[in-house]
């Protein structure tokens, strides 16, 4: 029994089994009712593998999860049982998280331009760290929440980044010392410096950048009187399984920009705040046909012979991009779907273009797929559905959202009472039975062997 996650709280994958077999069973069982609702399989074990590798590759960094990437409860559980913090962008957010047990002293306050009302619900719950980048944010926080603790949050340079968003947040590096001066004036109490690269920059040296920015801020704080002693290097780190070498290779470059900005034993407390790293590859959703549609794709005036095979298809499906689908727009990503019925490979293939259930030209998920005939009923399902696609405030409207069935195996679950130390540390002899149910396949069993190398992320 955990204190925030149970085994009630999701079906255990037992040995032998995997969560795809999971898949396969509750699609059968989703045919068998004639039930056709759109529907997540969240693999929670997907999480903590996340967790153990990002601990390994990063050890001096402490990770919260950024709530605003997915706020599925069985997530929140699942971090919050393995230690991480949390960062919030609004009232749900920290309401979600607070629900699920966890304490102020583990939640930061994030997002450019907070509502009055949000800070000042943060300051009722007790929860002090809180990020900026401008004045009018200065002069909320003085007012409504004078025991708040700021980080002041640093642009980074994205300009490599595919979604170029980045200069809408951020103060400059030239624009600290007033930032700061501004606080000073009134008696806002200033901890720290965060930056956030966003995803999609290919560039790790983004962040060696960022984090001698950030030491530059520092040492101007620290003249102003401040007592910075927390740097918060932000998220954007990939989720997908195929991401895992550009993920070691950007982690690489931050221990050594680390070590040379911000040498252990310097008193600075490191933080991450992780969104898609952590539920990425986590999450796929099943989705089913409603309704199809033949187009035929002759030009007017063109006599092709064998137009017989010149048509495709439209398939209308259960979800789509005002649903679970809306981070394809931004993120400009292409989904894949996987055919629950595998075709046999002489079947004709067709143009085939894949559409929400709104009607709506937008509601567009994916085309120029090649795919054989499908039927309204079928199923088909895309994997690394985690990022951006559930939100904490969307949980309290459950009617629209699909729903999301949890899992996790009883290697990965043996893992966060090990974690926890609810195993307690084996003596030398038994290490060897413990660590073997945990070693079939799982690259951090090093890890796992080891005391726990991590001190569960509270704010100091
Ligand atoms: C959204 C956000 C994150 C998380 O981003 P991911 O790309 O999902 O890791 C981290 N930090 C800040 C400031 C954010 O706004």
């Amino acid at each position: 029994m955990g204190r925030f996650l149970d085994e009630s709280d999701f079906m255990m994958v037992e040995e032998g089994f995997t969560t795809r077999d999971l898949l396969e069973n509750l699609l059968l069982e989703v045919s068998q009712m004639g039930d056709r609702d759109a529907f997540f399989l969240a693999d929670l074990g997907d999480v903590v593998k996340k967790h153990l590798r990002f601990l390994k590759v990063l050890p001096r960094v402490k990770p919260f999860y950024a709530v605003k990437c997915n706020g599925s409860k069985g997530v929140v559980q699942t971090l919050a049982e393995l230690g991480t913090g949390f960062s919030c962008t609004s009232k749900a957010e920290i309401a979600l998280v607070q629900s699920t047990g966890v304490p102020p002293d583990k939640i930061i306050c994030t997002g450019p331009c907070k509502p009055v009302s949000q800070i000042k619900y943060a300051a009722g719950c007790g929860v002090q760290l809180m990020t900026f980048d401008n004045e009018v944010e200065l002069g909320k926080v003085a007012r409504s929440h004078p025991r708040a603790r700021m980080i002041l949050q640093l642009a980074s340079d994205n300009s490599r980044s595919s979604t170029c968003l980045s200069m809408k947040f951020g103060a400059t590096l030239k624009s600290c010392r007033h930032l700061m001066e501004t606080a000073k004036d009134m008696s806002v109490e200033i901890v720290g410096v965060s930056f956030h690269v966003r995803s999609g920059s290919i560039d790790p040296q983004t962040f060696t950048q960022s984090i001698a920015d950030a030491r530059l801020v520092f040492e101007m704080g620290t003249e102003l009187g401040y007592k910075m002693h927390f740097l918060d290097i932000g998220g954007g780190f990939p989720g997908t399984e195929v991401s895992k070498a550009r993920f070691e290779e950007t982690a690489a470059v931050i221990n050594s920009a680390l070590d040379f900005y911000f040498p252990e034993g310097c008193g600075v407390e490191v933080i991450a705040e992780l969104g898609r790293y952590y539920v990425t590859s986590a999450f796929t959703l099943a989705v089913s046909i409603a309704t199809k549609k033949e187009v035929s794709l002759d030009q007017p005036g063109s006599d092709d012979e064998d137009s017989g095979s010149r048509k495709s298809f439209m398939y209308y499906v259960n979800d789509g991009v005002y649903g679970s689908f809306s981070h394809i727009i931004f993120d400009n990503v292409c989904p894949i779907p996987i055919l629950h019925k595998k075709p046999s490979p002489d079947h004709p293939m067709y143009s085939s273009s894949l559409w929400g259930p709104t009607g709506d030209d937008l509601d567009r998920i994916t085309d120029g797929l090649e795919l054989p005939e499908l039927q309204s009923g079928d199923w088909m399902m895309f994997e690394n559905m985690g990022a951006y696609s559930i939100s904490a405030s969307s949980t309290f409207r459950i009617s629209q959202q699909p729903q999301i069935n949890y899992a996790m195996s009883r290697v990965a679950w043996k893992a966060v009472q090990l974690l926890q130390g609810k195993l307690l540390q084996p003596e030398e002899e038994e290490r060897e039975s413990i660590c073997t149910p945990l070693s079939c396949g799982w690259e951090m069993t090093d890890t796992l062997c080891v005391a726990p190398v991590f001190a569960p992320a509270s704010i100091t």
